[in-house]
């Protein structure tokens, strides 16, 4: 990616083509735009806007697989950088084709709106809950201890699985969510695509294990010494200056 000037010279809003980012802004009900038409400061709020649109999923409101990828970027540069445990969630809705087969597609798409209900209300707002796929979610949770992994992961399932889900006039669904977990390794730098695949696999085994459960990937206890740390970053340990 080519990195942009520091200072980009004043666009003239009159050669610029906006009625189609209009159009979606105004769809996804962010029209109230501040300052003047073509001030520098409505642009801003129409590029706000598009950047905000083009992160979030349109069912749920919570982000998206683009945002998701971004975000599983900038969290593994923070892991290598500070070492601290940073743990991705997958889940899974368990039989959801049964609810679309039996109840049709927008009881589906309901279950799906109170399930990424569930998920927004369990985690904090440092953590990233995002819809991946059609019935499926991601949470990335920064700076989360090894020993809290489990909880937080059975929080959620458990919300989800107390939920009551009411649609027309008399149906009541409960609903269930399979898990799985794993934590970034520390220190080193890792990839989304091998982290989620260590996720994913727990997610499987959740799955094949019954369903309705959390699995996590054991910690491995980290290895590095304070010196390798000094090493690898450069950074003064105590007893260098004596
Ligand atoms: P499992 O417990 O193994 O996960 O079974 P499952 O039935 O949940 O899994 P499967 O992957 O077979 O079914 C997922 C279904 O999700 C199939 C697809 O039609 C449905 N689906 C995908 N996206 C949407 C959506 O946006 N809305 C609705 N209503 N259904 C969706
Ligand atoms: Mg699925
Ligand atoms: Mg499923």
């Amino acid at each position: 990616m080519s990195a942009l000037p520091e200072s980009l010279p004043p666009a003239d809003p009159a050669a610029l083509q906006l009625d189609r980012a209009l159009q979606l802004l105004q769809q996804s009900g962010r029209d109230a735009l501040p300052g003047a038409p073509g001030s520098a400061a409505w642009l801003q709020a129409v590029i706000d806007g598009l950047c905000e649109i083009s992160s979030r999923d349109a069912l749920t409101g919570l982000s998206n697989r683009r945002a998701f990828e971004a975000a599983l970027n900038r969290e593994i540069d923070r892991v290598a950088r500070s070492g601290e445990p940073a743990l991705l969630l997958m889940l899974d809705i368990d039989h959801f084709k049964r609810v679309n087969d039996h109840h049709g597609h927008i009881v589906g798409d309901q279950v799906i709106r109170a399930v990424a209900e569930c998920l927004a209300e369990c985690v904090r707002p440092m953590d990233l809950p995002a819809r991946i796929g059609g019935e499926e979610f991601a949470v990335i949770l920064p700076n989360c201890p090894p020993a809290f992994g489990q909880t937080v992961a059975e929080r959620i399932r458990q919300r989800i699985e107390q939920k009551v889900i009411t649609a027309g006039l008399s149906l009541r669904l409960g609903i269930t969510v399979s898990v799985g977990g794993a934590y970034a390794p520390q220190w080193v730098r890792s990839t989304p695509a091998l982290w989620t695949e260590r996720a994913d696999l727990q997610l499987y085994r959740a799955k094949s294990e019954g369903r309705n459960r959390t699995c996590l990937e054991p910690t491995p206890v980290s290895n590095v010494s304070a010196e390798e740390k000094g090493l690898l970053f450069g950074t003064t340990m105590p007893g260098d200056l004596e």
